[in-house]
């Protein structure tokens, strides 16, 4: 039986890993829910899955999930705070960690898991963009297995399955699907609103992601993600737009060969990798059929005039140290001033670029330095945008 804690559990992602996790009650069991502030959201989850532990990162929250949790007459014990999250997903009720919390507040959760040798189903990357080296080397050492939950890198880990293969890697191609504003030209752009930002034309995800796909961050993030997964340099990674989203990466050989994995945009597959590898579990997702979904494949470049920041990425990679840091904790401000109608959708490229050149840089070394870097980029955005004064 594989005993899994779901950090993120009444998100998009989260709900996927129920979801899968529902469909094998012989092998699977959700010990630990935690969330963020829904506690309501929070208790209809443990009606249905019946933890142990559930947790609500803010503290708020504790005294009515508490009751809220006797007056359903579970057992279910519960905790609040940051801390509780971390020595749950550390602790010996899981051995497994659905590492589903958005942003850079899923970080020390994450590395606890790492840190503790449990089997890391990570779909968290702004983790690995703030803290590679740290969260990659705290795996290794607590014997760690990190199976990727985001589609390409799920894709590409299914393509490496051994050190043989990881040895014969030449290039890494990852596919975007262009999101909602695929083909627009830059200056069409400043007037897109939120609710057209997280209209994804492929794949339902929670808001803030689904902001960076219409940015193209999304794409810079992973390119980051797949440099720390896979030690592959920014030379041997690019990116391919796949307006399917039914090839969700692909890999090249020294010898010539490329392998991709193809399937529905649909993460339970990725999550079904992840709970089962090297087996394969039953995860809800029909198999592709490709007549079906219109029997074409296309590929084109990305437009880095209209979506700069793909290429802030990139360059945030290759500057090194706390730039790719930088480059997260500005994006989180600048999307979620976005959402708030406080700034443009133009104006989070802007920001990030100013936060990348107006904070400096740092090695990566240590959990100290890269929090002072980010908080050093969120206080460069915040005080742009109020300097910007109300968007129009
Ligand atoms: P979401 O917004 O739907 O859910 C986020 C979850 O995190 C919620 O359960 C929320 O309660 C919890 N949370 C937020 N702040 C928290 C805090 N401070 N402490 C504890 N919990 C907190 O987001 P999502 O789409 O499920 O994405 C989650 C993560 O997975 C992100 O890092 C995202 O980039 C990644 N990811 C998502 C998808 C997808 O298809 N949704 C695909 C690939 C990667
Ligand atoms: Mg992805």
């Amino acid at each position: 039986m594989r005993e899994i804690a779901v950090l993120g559990a009444t998100g998009s992602i989260g709900a996927s890993a129920l979801d899968v996790i529902a469909r094998h009650p012989e092998r699977l069991r959700a010990t630990v829910l935690a969330a963020g502030s829904n506690v309501d959201a929070l208790l209809a989850l443990c009606r249905t899955h019946r933890p142990r532990h559930a947790v609500i990162a803010d503290e708020a929250g504790y005294i009515a999930l508490r009751d809220g949790l006797r007056d359903a007459g579970l057992d279910t014990e519960a905790h609040a705070g940051a801390d509780a999250i971390c020595a749950l997903a550390a602790g010996s009720d899981c051995d497994t960690v659905v590492a589903a919390i958005v942003g850079a507040a899923g970080l020390p959760s994450t590395l606890a898991a790492a840190h503790a040798g449990k089997r890391l189903l990570l779909a968290n990357k702004e983790s690995l963009v703030l803290a590679g080296e740290l969260l990659m080397q705290a795996a290794c050492n607590g014997g760690a297995t990190i199976v990727p939950i985001d589609s390409e890198h799920n894709a590409i880990f299914q393509c490496l399955p051994d050190a043989a293969a990881r040895d014969g890697l030449a290039h890494i191609t990852l596919t975007a699907s262009g999101g909602p504003f695929r083909g627009w030209r830059r200056d069409t752009l400043e007037a897109v609103t939120p609710e057209q930002a997280v209209a994804h034309p492929k794949w339902s995800m929670g808001p803030k992601i689904s902001v960076d796909s219409a940015t193209l961050m999304n794409k810079g993030l992973e390119v980051i993600e797949a440099h720390h997964l896979f030690n592959v340099e920014r030379a041997r990674i690019d990116v391919l737009v796949h307006p399917q989203s039914l090839v969700h990466s692909l890999v090249t050989f020294r010898d010539g060969s490329t392998l991709a994995q193809l399937g529905l945009p649909d993460m339970r597959t990725a999550l079904a990798v992840g709970f089962g590898w090297p087996e394969r579990l039953e995860s809800g997702v029909a198999g592709l059929d490709l007549l079906a979904q219109g029997g074409r494949l296309e590929f084109e470049a990305p437009d880095l005039d209209a979506f700069p920041c793909l290429r802030l990425a990139f360059d945030a990679l290759e500057a090194g140290g706390t730039a790719p840091a930088v480059l997260n904790a500005a994006n989180e401000v600048a999307v979620s001033a976005f959402l708030q109608r406080r700034v443009g959708f133009l104006s989070i490229p802007r920001l990030v670029e100013a936060a990348l050149s107006g904070t400096p840089a740092g090695a990566a070394d240590s959990l100290e330095g890269l929090h002072q870097a980010d908080a050093a980029a969120r206080r460069h955005v915040e005080h742009e945008i109020t300097r910007m004064g109300p968007a129009t």
